[in-house]
């Protein structure tokens, strides 16, 4: 960093302009910093805006207990973030933007409209009337020499003096978009920990048959239950819905396990889940339905008429039990309520909803503060945590953002650098 007396104290550049750096600015603005943000991209928040295509779901209704435990062996490090701005405060502030939400029947929460364009429009239209200055196509690559923030920019490399930094750089996922993980080695290279990046709610590979890819990809498949352990044993049971895709499956049900698959995949080289095909009849009544004479009618039709079982369904049971076992109504009902579906590899990161890995929560203080570099913030997925869908993912990135920027606050209030009377932002010392 550059010495105290060369840039205004109070100036501040957020580097990542989704939801935790755009979060971090507001904060930072409405503390009577100077925010300069940059990013990569043409235009901020486009993952948010991709994320309001399906529908933005953007926090959960459920108990506070059960929406920490989402984030599994990380509750600890994003409990205290969730304290001080979770989903009743994320509502509230959304509401405070002119933009109404409301709880789904599964409990999700959504804006009226469901899209993220209104709310980005109204919450950009914010920081820039509070004084937010925006610098689109500055793609940052690391620090020079004596500690200016280098960015690649349309004019060629430039280089920015500042004292305080907030890093939202996003995960690796969708790199189209902005988040390219490319911030890893300039953070490693400087000391920082980080977790490899890897895929995280995410589809897998299977391996299908030509037949079966053929007929059913594109397919979804509802409801059922899927069944898995991880490698302590733990069981792990959801009901829910996926799609057949010409490699193997995706969809919320699968997105669900994801994290426990990969790293059964990871330790194992490949994951069994169990599928129950048929979530609302029991073993008995299934093997006594089965066991039913059918005459000339063929099992494929037995089924069919007796049990509803038919389309994709039918055809993961060809897919995945043997002869023998459809041929007898006991083996073919236990198969048809734990259907066991081996996954073999997790679908590259850049298909990935989001990622698992990142900057290690050891490696900061409580204000989300690298500790061995003084005056840099971090926020976002770009920390090392990860969640399922359903709104977990964006609470964690407005409540982190939200830290990180209060943290940076308390740094520069607390004298992290000499107060300066000029009042200029960030110094652009070459370029
Ligand atoms: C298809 C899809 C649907 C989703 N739906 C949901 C949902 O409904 N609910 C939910 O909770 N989550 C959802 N998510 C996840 C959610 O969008 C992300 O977790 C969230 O956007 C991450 O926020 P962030 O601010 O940490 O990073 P990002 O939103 O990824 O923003 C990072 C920013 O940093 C910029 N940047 C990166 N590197 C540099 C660099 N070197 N220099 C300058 N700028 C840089 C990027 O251009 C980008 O603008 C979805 C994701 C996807 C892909």
């Amino acid at each position: 960093m550059l010495p105290a007396d060369s840039v205004d104290a109070r100036s501040v550049a957020v580097i990542g302009g989704g939801p935790a750096g755009l979060m971090a600015a507001e904060v930072l603005i409405q503390g009577g910093a100077r925010v300069d943000l940059f990013d990569a991209m043409p235009s901020v928040g486009r993952k948010l805006l991709m994320a309001g295509r399906g529908g933005l779901n953007l926090t959960h209704a459920e108990s506070a207990e059960a929406f920490l435990a989402r984030y599994g062996t990380r509750r600890a490090q994003i409990e205290p973030l969730l304290k001080a701005f979770g989903p009743e405060a994320l509502r509230g502030w959304i509401h405070g933007l002119g933009i109404d939400t409301f709880v789904g029947t599964s409990g999700r929460v959504f804006p009226t409209g469901m899209k993220a364009a209104p709310l980005l429009r109204a919450w950009l239209r914010r920081l820039r009337e509070s004084g937010v200055r925006f610098h689109m196509r500055h793609r940052w690559c690391g620090w020079t020499e004596r500690g200016a923030l280098r960015f690649a920019t349309p004019q060629g490399e430039q280089s920015i003096d500042t004292h305080t930094v907030v890093l939202a750089l996003g995960g690796g996922s969708w790199a189209r978009l902005g988040s390219t993980g490319a911030w890893v080695p300039l953070l490693t290279q400087r000391g920082v920990p980080v977790a490899a990046l890897q895929p995280s709610n995410c589809g897998f590979d299977v391996g299908w048959s030509e037949h079966f890819r053929t007929r059913f990809a594109g397919h979804p498949v509802k409801s059922v239950i899927a069944a898995c352990a991880d490698s302590s044993g733990l069981a792990y049971r959801q009901q829910g819905e996926f799609v057949v895709t010409a490699n193997g499956v995706e969809g919320s049900l699968i997105y669900a396990l994801s994290a426990r698959v990969r790293d059964e995949i990871t330790a194992a080289g490949s994951a069994v889940i169990h599928l129950d095909l048929a979530p609302g009849m029991a073993l008995q009544r299934l093997i006594a339905e089965l066991s039913r004479p059918r005459g000339a009618r063929s099992m494929a039709n037995h089924l069919r008429s007796r049990l509803g079982i038919e389309g994709v369904k039918a055809g993961l049971i060809r897919e995945l039990v043997s002869t023998q076992d459809f041929a007898d109504p006991a083996r073919l009902g236990a198969a048809i309520k734990a259907l066991p579906l081996r996954l073999i590899a997790a679908r590259p990161l850049d298909e990935a909803i989001s990622s698992a890995g990142g900057v290690a929560f050891e490696a900061l203080d409580e204000r989300l503060m690298i500790r061995a570099l003084p005056g840099v913030f971090c926020a976002g997925e770009m920390l090392d945590w990860e969640a399922p869908t359903g709104g977990y993912l964006l609470t964690a990135c407005f409540a982190s953002g939200r830290a990180a920027g209060l943290g940076a606050l308390a740094w520069i209030e607390a004298g992290g650098i000499e107060p300066m009377p000029s009042n200029r932002g960030p110094r652009r010392v070459d370029g």
